[in-house]
């Protein structure tokens, strides 16, 4: 098994000046080619301490990946250090030479090119050099002793193309075995409860592995197989991913690595012809943008309302004056009266409100932050659900979005389409 260190280098991420998003890219992708990657590391723009990471990363992992530090000014210490760290001279490369030639005529037509940027051609010798087709600085891949060192320039749109383009074939090609995975998304179950159901999958597992993700309102099951070839690998993952089908049913709402929740409920929508139209309150707009998301959906999506105030309620959607002051604006009743009236003003086929307590302020002992009341009506069938969440005024709300969606789905499920729990008796 390969294992990898990430050394990100750049002052600006040791003082939190930026965010480092590319340690996150390149550990998700290493985990996904099946690289352990057991440390990382952020060093500043200093060559001394630069040193002291490669060396210490050199002495515990196989491949050593650097992002950062390739540009052409005087701090940036990456590739002269990792050079010398790698006992390489550095040498003019003529290819790179010219392509930053070309980069700066294509660019910036006749002005002349700035000198520091010459140092981006000098490569160690015997580096792989990786074109960069976003910028000037080249990647570079040199391997010593046993021991390769990858080089990415700092910025995201760089490196991530870089990395997927030119460094995952390289990669793959040395390991010698291929890696596959596939996700199984699931709606309307926490994180705990779905390890609880499959505990023994997991403890037996060794190839495919499975793992567990939690996302806002979703668990993310990933089947991960390794095998010499892709279709072998493929057929190590079905079995597994059938017994999930078996045991989850229709919490699964995709295997399919690119659709979203919205895109699943759009798409029973579609299927079955029908219109919605979403109620909202304190999520703000927060479902009808989820479902906006999803292209194609102005087939299917009739109006989105954000009816905040308990007037707007009222005027807008009908709900009664009794109702809001007996019930409050928070209570399952306005919550059904929110559909009701949307049903009556749009001819919607499908109507979903939310209406809850995002916070900080406002809760009581009867009705705490967190309350939130979603209503569903498909077709002439109103479901009510209360749900308690907890945490900042944002994750409430998002959190509320996403328990929309879900309940959404589920409606839809018991209402349009048969689970294949059914379908299978
Ligand atoms: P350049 O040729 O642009 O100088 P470089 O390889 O020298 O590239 P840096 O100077 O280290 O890269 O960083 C350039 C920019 O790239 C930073 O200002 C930042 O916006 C982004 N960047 C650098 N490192 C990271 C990181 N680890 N995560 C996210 N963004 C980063």
């Amino acid at each position: 098994m390969m294992v990898a260190e990430l050394i990100c280098v750049g002052t600006e991420i040791l003082l939190g000046n930026i965010v480092n998003t590319n340690a996150a890219y390149l550990a998700e992708q290493c985990a996904s080619l099946g690289i352990s990657c057991y440390y990382q590391t952020v060093v500043g723009d200093n060559r001394e301490r630069l040193l002291e990471a490669i060396s210490l990363a050199k002495s515990r992992a196989d491949l050593l990946i650097f992002s950062g530090g390739l540009g052409p000014t005087e701090d940036d210490l990456t590739r002269e250090t990792t050079a010398e760290a790698f006992n390489r001279p550095l040498l003019m490369d003529e290819h790179t030479k010219s392509r930053i030639e070309a980069y700066f005529k294509n660019r910036y037509k006749d002005q002349e090119i700035p000198e520091n940027n010459w140092r981006q051609a000098m490569v160690p010798e015997g580096a792989v050099v990786l074109d960069n087709e976003n910028g000037t600085a080249p990647g570079l891949i040199v391997e010593d002793d046993g021991k390769t060192a990858i080089l990415l320039p700092g910025p995201p749109n760089e490196l991530k193309p870089m990395f997927s383009e030119q460094v995952v074939p390289y990669l793959r090609k040395r390991q010698g075995h291929v890696i596959r995975s596939k996700t199984a998304k699931l709606c309307g179950i926490g994180e705990s409860a779905a390890e609880e159901m499959i505990k023994d999958l997991i403890d037996a597992q060794e190839n495919p592995t499975i793992a567990t993700y939690a996302k806002t309102g979703e668990v993310h099951i990933r089947i991960t197989a390794k095998a010499k070839e892709k279709h072998e690998a493929d057929e190590l993952i079905k079995p597994v991913m059938k017994e999930l089908k078996n045991r989850f049913g229709s919490c699964i709402y995709t295997t399919k690595e690119d659709v979203t929740l919205e895109q699943s409920c759009v798409e029973i929508l579609m299927e079955n012809k029908l219109t919605i139209s979403t109620m909202e309150s304190c999520t703000g707009g927060m479902v009808a943008a989820r479902l906006t998301n999803v292209p194609g959906v102005s087939q299917v999506f009739k109006a989105g309302y954000v009816t905040y105030s308990p007037d707007a309620k009222r005027k807008i959607l009908g709900v009664k004056k009794s109702t809001l002051k007996k019930e409050t604006a928070v209570s399952p009743r306005v919550a059904k009266e929110m559909v009701k009236g949307a049903v009556l003003l749009l001819k919607t086929d499908v109507a979903l409100s939310v209406t809850g307590l995002a916070g900080p302020d406002g809760g009581s002992k009867d009705k705490p932050i967190g309350l939130v009341y979603i209503a569903c009506r498909v077709k002439d069938k109103t479901r009510v659900m209360e749900y308690h969440f907890s945490g900042s005024r944002a994750k409430i709300r998002e959190a509320a979005a996403a328990a929309a969606l879900t309940f959404l789905r589920q409606c839809l499920w018991n209402d349009v389409k048969s689970s294949p729990q059914k379908n299978k008796s």
